[in-house]
């Protein structure tokens, strides 16, 4: 079984000590790819790297949170990063409304730049909304991406047929483990056309709740997406094998993570 963790901030600090161990436990758990996510021009310079060292790839972007932080040299020196040959998507970028850590116009500007040089560089776009619906949609449909996920949906129903119906994929991550405010997702996962199924750790967020015992300081990792997918897999009704192999495929296919030499990447010895 082989499955591909579309979204994993391996740049976050908690990283720092271990790296070489977590993506060791997570190739032993059978997660063969992972898209570390890029959350600022800085921390997509990294995701980069990380990529490059252990034969993974990543995202380029700025996340809603640092929308405040960007200037006139973001789009440059994200189009310049996504020049990397493991660099596969332009995000995380988006609207968040839950933290409002930056304000909302600038939050929306530099999602539509971000939304803008995706289509410029033809890389699908790596989304991010967080009680953030209908704005979202909105921006989304004025500029209608060919490829793009609404990564960590937690959203309701009109949410997600509002993202199928505008040609989204999406992304599920622990959270549709969480007893007390995933439990809609059971059911909603259900409505996802399986071509559109992708699954994901968010780590070191959003630790299934879950798992039994629960991991050192709560922190996720992409060695645990297996325990997501075995909660998708029951919410469907299908075998954990048949929806790891789809969402594999539904990876590949996003990212278009076909080249000849990935597979012979993924191989190389851990150690730098
Ligand atoms: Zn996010």
């Amino acid at each position: 079984m082989l499955l591909t963790d579309i979204g994993a901030n391996l740049t976050h600090a908690s990283f720092r000590e271990d790296l070489d161990a977590v993506v060791a436990r997570a190739r032993a758990a059978g997660v063969a790819q992972i898209v570390v996510t890029g959350t600022t021009v800085e921390e997509s310079r990294r995701a980069a790297e990380i990529a490059e060292r252990f034969g993974l790839y990543s995202t380029a972007g700025v996340h809603p949170h640092h929308a405040r932080e960007c200037g006139p040299r973001t789009v440059a020196d994200l189009h310049e990063i996504a020049r990397h040959p493991r660099v596969v998507a332009i995000g995380e970028c988006g609207l968040d409304f839950n933290r409002n850590y930056s304000p909302h116009p600038d939050q929306e500007k530099w999602f539509v730049a971000q939304l803008e040089l995706g289509m410029e560089l033809d890389k699908p776009l790596f989304l991010h909304s967080r009680d953030a619906h209908p704005r979202f949609a909105e921006i989304v449909k004025s500029h209608r991406p060919t490829r793009a996920v609404a990564h960590c949906f937690t959203g309701e129903r009109e949410e997600l047929m509002a993202y199928l119906e505008l040609g989204l994929y999406i992304g599920i991550t622990g959270w549709i483990c969480d007893e007390r405010r995933g439990k809609h997702l059971l059911a909603l996962v259900r409505e996802i056309p399986p071509e559109r199924l992708l699954l994901e750790t968010d780590a070191p967020y959003l630790t299934p709740r879950d798992m039994r015992p629960q991991p050192k300081a709560r922190r996720n990792e992409p060695a645990f997406l297996p325990h997501i997918l075995h909660t998708v897999a029951r919410a469907l009704g299908r075998p954990a094998e048949e929806v790891a192999a789809l969402t594999t495929r539904n990876a590949a296919t996003f990212f278009s993570l076909h080249e000849s030499g990935s597979s012979a990447a993924a191989q190389r010895p851990l150690a730098a």
